[in-house]
């Protein structure tokens, strides 16, 4: 069976709507092992984490993505980043929260969540970045990304995610798909409610991606009778790009006084990756280092 995380890209009907489905089973398995997360944090991180896969495949070449989700709730806060090459990471603020079962016997992520903003924050490189927010409806994250590309982008979606979490609290199945209609679709009354049947009609995404199902598997048989055009394919994984240089940077451009600052307590300093959970220690030969490279360059 292959196991490896893919995400596809579809056309549906006479190009009436694009499909995005994926399967994230592994890149929520591994920011479950990074982050310790609980059941519930282990959810709402694996379906933002979906979702940033998602938008990031609706990203130009070089260009990269962040989502904020802010709630009041427990879990106090998610943030994803994504590019278009399928590489995702992300972090929640408190990834040991546990709260029952809600009342439909689902991890209650509405609830972990609570209410707030979805912010999504697209970075073109030399342009101007692109912010969208909207409100959170149900914090169950699905819901809150459909109400944005309805709002933010005028583009009317469905999206279903999910994440199962077995026994041990490592993810069994998860993935999502996202169905987006075309401006030609507008006018097609029963295509939209034809659309609106089989995906009410289906089963939890997550328990498809556990059973083994592969994410055209799930398409074909989600919209079956439908013409469905598979455009391309591309692997995705958890990958925090993080490196001893690039915080080596981030020290430097605290500025000479905060860094001198810094060496003066005589202890080595350690900065923690909140994406990954990797520590780089710089030693006070390192601070030394780097106080000399700002000398040099007059900062
Ligand atoms: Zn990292």
């Amino acid at each position: 069976m292959e196991s490896r995380d893919y995400l596809v890209r579809a056309m549906l009907g006479a190009n009436q709507a694009r499909v995005i489905a994926l399967r994230t089973t592994q890149v929520v398995a591994e920011a479950q092992k990074v982050h310790g997360t609980s059941p519930v944090a282990t959810a709402a991180l694996g379906r933002t984490l979906t979702m940033g896969l998602v938008l990031g495949a609706m990203l130009k070449t070089d260009e990269t993505l962040t989502i904020q989700i802010k709630g009041d709730g427990p879990l106090g806060g998610i943030v994803v980043a994504a590019n278009s090459r399928g590489h995702v990471k992300g972090y929640v603020n408190n990834p040991q929260v546990e709260l029952p079962l809600n009342a439909a016997g689902k991890l209650a992520v509405g609830q972990a969540v609570g209410r707030g903003y979805l912010h999504v924050i697209r970075d073109m490189g030399l342009k101007e970045p692109y912010y969208g927010t909207v409100p959170l409806q149900t914090g169950e994250i699905g819901d809150d990304f459909a109400y944005y590309f309805a709002v933010s982008e005028q583009s009317p979606s469905a999206v279903m995610l999910g994440v199962l979490v077995g026994r041990d609290g490592a993810p069994l199945g998860s993935g999502g798909i996202v169905v987006q209609l075309l401006p030609d679709a507008a006018s097609h009354q029963e295509f939209i409610s034809g659309l609106e049947q089989r995906l009410g009609g289906m089963n939890q995404v997550s328990s498809l991606f556990a059973e083994g199902r592969t994410p055209e598997e799930i398409v074909t048989e989600v919209f079956a009778g439908l013409e469905i055009r598979f455009l391309d394919r591309q692997d995705v994984q958890f990958l925090c790009d993080c490196s001893r240089e690039r915080f080596a940077r981030g020290l430097v451009t605290l500025g000479a006084a905060e860094l001198r600052q810094l060496a003066d307590k005589g202890e080595p300093v350690e900065v923690v990756c909140h994406f990954c959970n990797k520590r780089y220690i710089f030693s006070l030969e390192d601070l030394d280092t780097l106080l000399q490279e700002l000398g040099n360059t007059g900062a």
